[in-house]
């Protein structure tokens, strides 16, 4: 059976295409090119990595099952679906709440958070390391007797649910607001403001959070910021993914005690050791001089990029749809080229004076990895198109260059006297 994912994307891009239009009519803004590629690059990054971790974690979870249930529960009763469905909403509360409250989980979950931006792509922008402990929290399941195949089942509806709510176009809902997570409280959860931080958790029931104290409605008026504190300000898919596991080593690293060098890992995000803040100070956090990090981007390659951006999805649908009959070695390696490629993706955006360069390394690691592979047919298509984009936009680059118009620019470069 094919991955139920590659299913879900083009309902996604449709959705997300519709949701453009109507920014666009209305007027806001809520798409940026560079970001909306950060997030798509993260959803990928994270199904290149499931497609392996999920299958230790479902491992873990049959194990479980089969050894240690309380109960065999029939997978072909409608109350084992519902209870097992609200069930894992229940868990997902708490794993999602401890991924905001516990250092360690926070490193995982912060990928999800890291865009400045709010729209149906935030939506898609997963952590690739969540496996690593997620499972842990759906144990009380395979204990409760729930099947493997109702589990993956009710966790797909839960995760997909939560797609339709990353979105500032559907204002509040009433009594909806109050019993399911919705666009309007979820907008809340991604906010960096005060009165946003650790509330609203639901992933389908916002009840859990009105029973356990952590709901809080949407303010009229007053403007939500969305992102994190510490800003990540890179769209490098590795660095969203692993910024706050380094951020947890650097700690480790520069505290003498060692109770503190443990508690780093389960504290509440935001307390370091003394020590290690004294070796290591963060600049103080100030939301009134927020500013989103959008290093400026010709639209030319910021079109470009996207154009990159779909070739790359089509060939990440494909390993998604291979990767089952591929061996271990051929299935890292294809996905760790998609990953490369996504990683080289970002620089682009960046705008880094290395674009180019990095660009024509790309273009000729693709077609290299297209010609030694046993592949036929439409990848070669789909690359000759990539390929050609690749080429008209290079010359006109190269000739903006050699005007003088869009050089790129160092970040760190000190401001004309
Ligand atoms: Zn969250
Ligand atoms: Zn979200």
């Amino acid at each position: 059976m094919l991955d139920p994912i590659i299913y879900a994307v083009p309902v996604f891009l449709a959705m997300m295409a519709a949701e453009y239009a109507v920014e666009r009519r209305r007027g806001e803004p809520v798409y940026r090119a560079a970001d909306t590629i950060s997030s798509l690059s993260l959803g990928i990054l994270s199904q290149l990595v499931a497609a392996f971790s999920k299958l230790a974690a479902l491992g873990i979870y049959t194990l479980v099952w089969q050894h240690a249930a309380i109960w065999p529960l029939p997978a072909d009763s409608a109350w084992v679906w519902v209870g097992a469905l609200l069930a894992y909403d229940f868990c997902y509360y708490w794993l999602h709440r401890m991924g905001h409250e516990v250092n360690i989980l926070w490193a995982a979950h912060v990928v999800h958070h890291s865009s400045e931006e709010y729209n149906l792509s935030t939506a898609l922008r997963q952590t690739a390391t969540g496996h690593l402990f997620g499972w842990l929290f759906y144990l009380p399941l395979a204990l409760a007797g729930v099947p493997p195949l109702v589990f993956v089942v009710v966790g797909l509806i839960d995760l997909l649910y939560q797609f339709w709510v990353h979105t500032r176009q559907v204002g509040k809902l009433g009594w909806f607001d109050r019993v399911f997570c919705s666009p309007s409280n979820h907008r809340v959860h991604h906010g960096q403001n005060d009165w946003c931080l650790d509330r609203n958790y639901g992933g389908i029931l916002i009840l859990w959070d009105r029973l356990f104290g952590t709901f809080t409605e949407e303010r009229d008026g007053e403007a939500i910021v969305y992102g994190i504190r510490g800003q990540l300000g890179s769209f490098d898919p590795l660095r969203a993914n692993l910024h706050v596991y380094a951020d947890l080593w650097r700690d480790i690293r520069l505290t003498r005690r060692g109770s503190d060098k443990l508690r780093v890992l389960f504290a509440h995000p935001g307390w370091r050791p003394a020590d290690a803040a004294a070796a290591a100070p963060k600049p103080a956090w100030d939301l009134s001089r927020f500013e989103r990090y959008a290093p400026p981007l010709p639209a030319a390659w910021g079109l470009h990029a996207l154009l990159q951006l779909a070739v790359l999805i089509a060939f990440s649908l494909h390993f998604l749809a291979v990767v089952p009959s591929l061996g271990l070695g051929a299935g890292l390696a294809y996905a760790g080229l998609i990953g490369a490629q996504l990683v080289a993706l970002s620089r682009l955006t960046e705008w880094r004076p290395a674009a180019l360069r990095i660009e024509a390394a790309r273009w000729a690691a693709g077609v290299l990895a297209v010609a030694l592979s046993p592949l036929h047919g439409w990848p070669w298509l789909v690359l000759a198109l990539a390929s050609g984009s690749s080429a008209v936009w290079a010359v006109w680059a190269l000739r903006a260059m050699q005007r003088g118009a869009a050089l790129p620019v160092r970040r760190s470069a000190p401001p004309a006297a």
